[in-house]
């Protein structure tokens, strides 16, 4: 008996473990460089603990020593420095947009090493996009370093996912219904590691609340406009899911119930009224530049006034927002962001007008501090789960001696 228990005591041992490695793992990728005694500090382990920890993952290949940190000028021995090796592992990050996919491989500490785009045509078939990416893929792995190994596939799609079973609900932009995307790639990819989906807004707010625009705040809305209008909510420094995993169809609010049909069926939504359709209306751009408004707008060189009557949409309908979630950051990403560089006092007037004095006390809004590339390193981070879960599970294995 005494022996069972001995065997049970070191299983658990090994698991906590091996949660342990992970944690230190996680906290190295975010920060891509940190000290072991900031580690000692933010586990609340002893440090010949974390020095176990470190010289395990220094093994495994995913950090190094880096030069040491001293914690107060002057006062105490410096403590090691310990940085993120990216090479080491990398993922597959892939941003499906309306009009084009974008495919990165993306290092340990969410380093883009490349990119790869191509266009789509209008309501691609799901095949269709899913081969495209199989051709990006190829392009992006062609130069990978032999000793870094592929972790995971991370999938952004502008719509409503549910991603315990990888199911496109709907993509109203991209005329998708019940489409199970994740399975599909993961079947033409043909890569043996696990293939997670999310909706883009979803992505870009986990993006910046890890090291973006949201970096140490708990409260944060992405709202991304990419065609049609979404958000990713974070709150109490959590996703926000709702009962289904939908929670954050922005766009759909119902924000002039007498407006326009949407194409989602209903009337009047606040995408009908802040949606690209609607801006290319307001700066008398044909219609088919809708898909491409983000660099339509960076170049806009016409009367910012023609943005005015958008803008005080897009403050109202953000004020319900915060009225209701009351976050510390408002991020705009997509076409908004460029609309934001265009017209910011304009939008602010507008959200300080419907804003309660309570809710807009330690409101910011802003611009993603990822640029164009905070869906895509969402859904890297996202792809990155399973090794920052169990770092050994995935490479238990001498550095080097694993290459596919
Ligand atoms: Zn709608």
């Amino acid at each position: 008996m005494a022996g069972v228990t001995r065997t049970g005591t070191g299983t658990n041992q090994e698991a906590v473990r091996r949660h342990n490695l992970g944690t230190v793992l996680r906290h190295v990728h975010r920060t891509r460089s940190t000290s072991r005694a900031s580690l000692t500090t933010q586990m609340a382990l002893n440090r010949s603990t974390i020095g176990g920890l470190a010289a395990t993952l220094e093994e495994l290949g995913v950090v190094r020593r880096s030069t040491p940190v001293s914690s107060r000028a002057g006062a105490g021995r410096p403590s090691a420095g310990l940085e993120v090796v990216s090479r080491r592992a990398y993922v597959l990050a892939i941003d499906v947009g309306v009009d084009r996919v974008v495919v990165g491989r993306v290092g340990l500490g969410c380093d883009v090493e490349v990119k790869a785009r191509v266009n789509l045509p209008p309501e691609p078939a799901p095949e269709h996009v899913a081969d495209t990416i199989v051709g990006l893929v190829a392009a992006v792995r062609a130069d990978a370093s032999p000793e870094s190994t592929l972790v995971g596939v991370g999938i952004s799609v502008p719509g409503v996912v549910r991603e315990a079973d990888g199911m496109v609900v709907f993509a109203p932009n991209l005329g998708w219904h019940e489409v199970p995307f994740a399975a599909i790639v993961r079947e033409k990819l043909d890569l043996d590691v696990d293939h997670v989906i999310a909706n883009d807004a979803d992505l870009g707010a986990r993006a910046e609340h890890v090291r973006g625009a949201g970096v140490d705040v708990d409260h944060l809305i992405y709202v991304s406009g990419d065609v049609g209008v979404g958000a990713g909510v974070i709150t109490a420094g959590r996703p926000l899911g709702g009962a289904g995993g939908f929670a954050g169809e922005l766009g759909h609010m119902s924000y002039d119930p007498q407006g326009l049909r949407c194409h989602c069926g209903s009337r009047g939504c606040w995408e009908t009224q802040v949606g690209a359709v609607a801006i290319a209306r307001a700066i008398g751009a044909p219609t088919d530049v809708v898909a491409t408004l983000d660099t339509v707008l960076d170049d806009f060189d016409g009367p910012l006034e023609s943005l005015h009557e958008i803008a005080r949409h897009v403050g109202h309908g953000l004020a319900n927002v915060v009225n209701l979630l009351n976050p510390q950051v408002v991020v705009l990403g997509g076409y908004l962001a460029s609309l934001h560089r265009l017209v910011e006092p304009e939008i602010l007037a507008a959200v300080r007008a419907g804003v309660m004095s309570g809710p807009g006390s330690q409101l910011r809004v802003t611009r993603p501090a990822l640029g164009g590339d905070a869906v895509l390193v969402g859904a890297a981070e996202a792809a990155f789960e399973s090794l920052l879960a169990d770092p050994v599970g995935m490479l238990g294995v001498p550095a080097g001696a694993v290459a596919r």
